[in-house]
C-alpha cells in the first residue's frame, strides 16, 4: 500500500457491504482505498446462500434490494462473477402457508409473486419435492450469486478499476488526528472513511453498537452435494425458501395470514421454532447446495456449531427436497450484526467517518442499493 496517497473516499471491509460502497464511489469518479484486514473476504459475505431476497421485502427494504437486483446484473456482467435471474421460490406444504402466499401475491398486483402448483414447483427445482407441496410462490424479482465466488470476483474487478486500490492484510485502527485513518501498516489520507466492518462494528465503535442495539446473530449452514432423482442431479433453478421463511421477511410476515401460520410451526415444528430456523436452500454452479439456517442472538458468539442443529436442518431440508438423505461436504458458522431496532445503521461516528452495517441479515439483498443511498447523504455532506 502506499501509504504517500491521497484518497477521496477510505472503505475499510471488503466484504459485500464494502465493495458496495467502493464500487458505486469508482463510479463517481472518486479515488478509493478499499483496506481489509484479511488475505481475502471470509466473513458473512461468503458464508451466505448468495440470495438477494427482493420480492419479500417491503417499504424502503424493497426500494433498496430493487437498485441492488439491477447492480447485481450489471456487476455481475461487468465483472465477470456468475449470477441468476431465476428467482426464488416459496414452497407451501400447509393451508396455513399457502394464505401467506396468496395474500402477498393479492397485496402485488402489479407482479412479481406468481402462485404455481405443486406439479410446477416440483419442476422448477429438479423433479424432487416434498410430497405435502400444496404449490409454491414464484418469487420473480430474487436473483443469486455464488457468494464464494461474487464477493472475490467483485474485488479482483474492483482492483482492475484505475480509481480504486485494494489493500488486503490492513487493519482499520481508527481515524488519525489529522483526519485519514490509523491502520495496521501506518497512517492513510483520506478525505473521507466509512467504515463496513460487519459485526465486528462493535469491536471499533462498541458505544454507537450498544446504542443500536447491536448484537452477533451466529447461523449454521451446510453444503451439501446435489442430491439425484432418476440418476441425475437435481438442477435448482430458485433459491426455494419454506414456512419459517415467511417468518423472517417482512412482505409474509406483515400478512395478517403469518399469525396463524406462526401458531402452526409451533406446534408442528417445535425443533425449527426452537432453533430459529429459516429453512432454505440455494444451489451453487458447481452444483452443491447451500443449506440453512438457525438463528442465535449473542453479545459474543461461541465459536462451537450444535450438532444437533445441524441434523435438524439438515432432515428438514431433505423432507422438502423429497430425498431420504443429503451428503455433507462442509459445515460452518456466519456470524452478521443485528438488531431488533432497525435493519441496518448508517451512523457519523467520527468527523469525517460514517459507520455503515446492515443489521438484519440482508446484506446480499440490499448492499448495493444501501451504498449509493449513504454516499447519497453522507458524501455530499462532508
Ligand atoms: C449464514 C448466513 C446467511 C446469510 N444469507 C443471506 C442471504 O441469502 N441474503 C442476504 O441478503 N444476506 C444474507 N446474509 C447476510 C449477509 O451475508 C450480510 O448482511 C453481509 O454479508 C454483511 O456484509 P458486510 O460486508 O457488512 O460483512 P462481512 O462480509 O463480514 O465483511 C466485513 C469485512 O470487514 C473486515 N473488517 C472488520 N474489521 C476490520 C478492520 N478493523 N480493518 C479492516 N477490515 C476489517 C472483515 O475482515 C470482513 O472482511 C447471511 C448471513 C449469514 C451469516
Amino acid at each position: 500500500m502506499s501509504t504517500s496517497s491521497s484518497y477521496d473516499l477510505l472503505v475499510v471491509g471488503a466484504g459485500i457491504v464494502g465493495l458496495a460502497h467502493a464500487a458505486a464511489a469508482s463510479e463517481r469518479g472518486l479515488r478509493v482505498l478499499v483496506i481489509e484486514r484479511d488475505g481475502h473476504a471470509v466473513g458473512a459475505s461468503v458464508r451466505n446462500f448468495g440470495h438477494c431476497c427482493v420480492t419479500a421485502q417491503s417499504g424502503e427494504l424493497l426500494d433498496l434490494a430493487r437498485a441492488a437486483r439491477e447492480r447485481w446484473l450489471s456487476l455481475s456482467s461487468a465483472a465477470g462473477f456468475w449470477s441468476t435471474a431465476e428467482g426464488g421460490l416459496a414452497v407451501a406444504r400447509t393451508a396455513a402457508e399457502l394464505a401467506v402466499l396468496e395474500e402477498l401475491s393479492a397485496a402485488r398486483p402489479d407482479g412479481g409473486v406468481r402462485l404455481v402448483g405443486a406439479h410446477e414447483a416440483r419442476a422448477r427445482i429438479g423433479g424432487s419435492l416434498d410430497a405435502a407441496a400444496l404449490g409454491a410462490a414464484v418469487l420473480e424479482e430474487d436473483v443469486r450469486v455464488d457468494p464464494r465466488a461474487a464477493v472475490v470476483g467483485l474485488a479482483a474487478w474492483l482492483e482492475r478499476q484505475p480509481l480504486v486500490d485494494v489493500a488486503w492484510r490492513t487493519a482499520y485502527l481508527g481515524p488519525a488526528d489529522d483526519g485519514g485513518a490509523r491502520t495496521s501498516r501506518g497512517v492513510v489520507a483520506a478525505a473521507r472513511t466509512i467504515v463496513c466492518a460487519g459485526h465486528d462494528i462493535d469491536y471499533l465503535f462498541p458505544d454507537v453498537a450498544a446504542e443500536a442495539g447491536v448484537e452477533r446473530c451466529g447461523l449454521q449452514m451446510a453444503l451439501v452435494d446435489a442430491p439425484t432423482v432418476g440418476g441425475a442431479a437435481m438442477e435448482i433453478a430458485p433459491a426455494v425458501l419454506t414456512g419459517t421463511s415467511m417468518l423472517r421477511y417482512p412482505a409474509f410476515s406483515t400478512t395478517a395470514a403469518a399469525a396463524a401460520l406462526r401458531t402452526e410451526l409451533e406446534r408442528t415444528h417445535p425443533e425449527l421454532i426452537g432453533i430459529d430456523a429459516n429453512l432454505m436452500l440455494t444451489q451453487r454452479p458447481d452444483g452443491t447446495l447451500l443449506i440453512g439456517d438457525s438463528h442465535v442472538t449473542l453479545g459474543t458468539m461461541p465459536p462451537f456449531l450444535d450438532e444437533a442443529t445441524s441434523s435438524t436442518l439438515l432432515a428438514s431440508a431433505a423432507e422438502l427436497l423429497g430425498v431420504e438423505r443429503l451428503t455433507v461436504r462442509q459445515r460452518w458458522q456466519g456470524i452478521y450484526a443485528s438488531s431488533p431496532r432497525a435493519p441496518y445503521l448508517v451512523a457519523d461516528v467520527a468527523p469525517g467517518v460514517t459507520a455503515v452495517s446492515v443489521t438484519s441479515g440482508i446484506g446480499m439483498t440490499i448492499s448495493h442499493g444501501l451504498a449509493q443511498k449513504v454516499l447519497d447523504e453522507h458524501l455530499a455532506a462532508g
